[in-house]
């Protein structure tokens, strides 16, 4: 599919199915280092996104959904990765300008903008055991499969990978941003939730893509 703005509706789609399957693996995670609701809030902000996402008009932009959603997410995620993903949203729209199409390298921009929103915002840096730890090497990765030629496709797939692998690596950090760092060395040995997230997210713009 060309990422269009009917490619975000189906990235948003196929997101909210997944948050929403892995719903209760996301409070497990946040139970163990935080307060337990990430899978709710992920939840509640990924379908209010889709149902957003349904009243644009049928010449909307991909930056407008874009913007859409961060709206949605900033008004009803809540939480500390509320504000964090509607940065990232609304940050990622700005690289689109008025493009209805996004190309590798302007996919590319969308990520990294996205990634330093969430930077800008929370002040995380990578190792501090948060969404950073995920976003930061799929940027990374995305950057490298665009510079070897890749499809937006593959390069989507190339970051949820990376991704993937970001939110595994989050598990033996201590963490130093968020609920999970009152925790202090006790939060060592989890997964951080909001990574987990991110690589959900991820995984689910790819495949839109393919
Ligand atoms: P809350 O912590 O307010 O309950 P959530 O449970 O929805 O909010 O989200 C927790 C996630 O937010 C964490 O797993 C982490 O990935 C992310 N997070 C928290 N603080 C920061 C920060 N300063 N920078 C980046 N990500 C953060
Ligand atoms: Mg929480």
């Amino acid at each position: 599919m060309a990422l269009d703005t009917n490619w975000v509706s189906a990235w948003l789609t196929a997101g909210a199915a997944a948050i929403g399957e892995h719903k209760q693996e996301l409070n497990t995670l946040d139970r163990e280092i935080g307060d337990g609701d990430h899978g709710e809030n992920m939840d509640r902000g990924l379908r209010a996104s889709v149902d957003a996402l349904g009243k644009l008009p049928a010449d909307a932009t991909p930056n407008a959904a874009l913007r859409s959603v961060a709206m949605t997410l900033i008004s009803t995620v809540g939480g500390a990765s509320g504000p964090l993903y509607g940065t990232a949203f609304l940050k990622a729209a700005e690289p689109v300008g008025d493009r209805t199409e996004i190309d590798g390298a302007t996919l590319v921009a969308l990520l990294t903008a996205a990634r330093d929103g969430i930077v800008s915002r929370g002040k995380a840096e990578p190792g501090d055991k948060t969404m950073v730890d995920a976003w930061t090497p799929a940027v990374d990765a995305a950057a490298a499969a665009e510079a070897s030629g890749a499809s937006p496709a593959e390069i989507l797939s190339a970051a949820a990978d990376a991704a993937e692998q970001g939110a595994i690596a989050t598990e033996p950090l201590v963490a130093r941003k968020g609920r999970a760092s009152y925790l202090g060395e006790r939060s060592a040995g989890h997964r951080d939730p909001g990574s987990q997230s991110t690589a959900l997210l991820l995984r689910a713009a790819a495949e839109a893509a393919g």
